[in-house]
């Protein structure tokens, strides 16, 4: 689990003003998709509405803050998927049955569902009685990887939480904090291909899959220079677990060099970097937008297709999307 990040303080500040105001609401739904720290705020949350300070994050000396670092705070119940990949029924009843006891600790109890669009029908019926009927003083965070999956009805019932995101610079100083023995180029190509995503992009830097990401932006930068053909380009490109992953990257790419016409000269000297160069310089702004229109369809195409086609659906994209400038 991650902890709380600089740039979520604000709003942590904002539901702890709500919480001492008493007007917190009884259950949020909390947008992660990404899984971009998510865990980390509701943590700091229910440390916060736990701590008999209501200090921000929790001020770790309180009996309240002890039970919780020893993981064994009663009025704090985190519920995720067992042994199999949902939430169950049984794991529902139980939640119900804690939520009428009274808080031990005497402020208020907290109940996280991490994922929470990972219940089964049973178990998201059993859910909506207790945000029919909310226990006083029952907190209710519900984290979601995927909020179009749950129930019109759960959705309904929770005040949405977008969790607030770093700026381009705050993320990368994160990110450069986090490795500071990392290539900079290296680390500053990961943050841009994952969207500028602190917490993606030091998982990306930290797995295998690394390597053969960046040599996938070569390739593509090698064919946008018009070096290397579209059958052999496709050759290197056709990863068969992550087809759309071509697209993606020239999608991100195209829609940077967009941006890039308004923005400073960036000194990265990544790969990443060169590609979106490459198009930001050579490419007019009315081809760089049918680039990343033919990119998006090719995407949804890609994830409804099975993997077979790969690599002739990349070859025919390539042959027909190299645009003279
Ligand atoms: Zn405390």
């Amino acid at each position: 689990m991650t902890g709380l990040f600089s740039w979520q303080v604000p709003q942590l500040e904002q539901l702890r003003h709500h919480f001492l105001k008493q007007d917190l609401a009884h259950a949020h739904l909390i947008d992660d998709p990404a899984g971009e720290g998510g865990q980390g705020f509701v943590a700091a949350l229910a440390s916060t509405i736990l701590c008999e300070r209501t200090q921000l994050g929790g001020c770790s000396s309180c009996s309240s803050c002890q039970l919780q670092s020893a993981g064994s705070h009663s009025d704090l119940l985190w519920v995720m998927p067992e042994d199999s990949k949902q939430i169950k029924i049984e794991q529902i009843r139980s939640v119900i049955e804690w939520s009428h006891q009274t808080p031990q600790q005497g402020r208020a109890k907290v109940l996280v569902l991490d994922p929470a669009d990972r219940m089964n029908v049973y178990a998201t019926n059993s859910l909506l009685k207790l945000l029919e009927e909310p226990a006083p003083n029952t907190y209710l965070f519900l984290i979601s990887t995927s909020p179009a999956r749950l129930l019109p009805t759960i959705r309904s019932r929770c005040q949405r939480l977008n969790l607030a995101t770093p700026t381009n610079e705050e993320g990368l100083r994160w990110l450069r904090e986090t490795r500071p023995a990392a290539d900079p180029n290296s680390l500053e190509d990961v943050y841009a291909i994952t969207g500028h995503k602190p917490i993606s992009a030091q998982a990306l830097f930290d797995s295998e899959q690394m390597t053969p990401r960046l040599a996938m932006v070569s390739a593509l930068n090698e064919w946008i220079k018009g070096y290397c053909g579209p059958i052999e380009t496709a050759k290197k490109l056709a990863a068969k677990e992550t087809p759309s992953l071509p697209y993606e990257l020239l999608y991100r790419a195209a829609a940077i060099a967009q941006r890039q016409r308004f923005l400073p000269q960036a000194t990265n000297q990544g790969v990443f970097q060169a590609l979106i160069d490459e198009l930001a310089g050579n490419w007019s702004a009315k081809a760089l937008s049918r680039l990343a229109d033919a990119c998006g369809k090719a995407l949804s195409q890609s994830s409804a297709s099975n993997n077979l086609n790969a690599e002739l659906s990349l070859e025919h994209f390539l042959m027909t999307q190299r645009e003279p400038v």
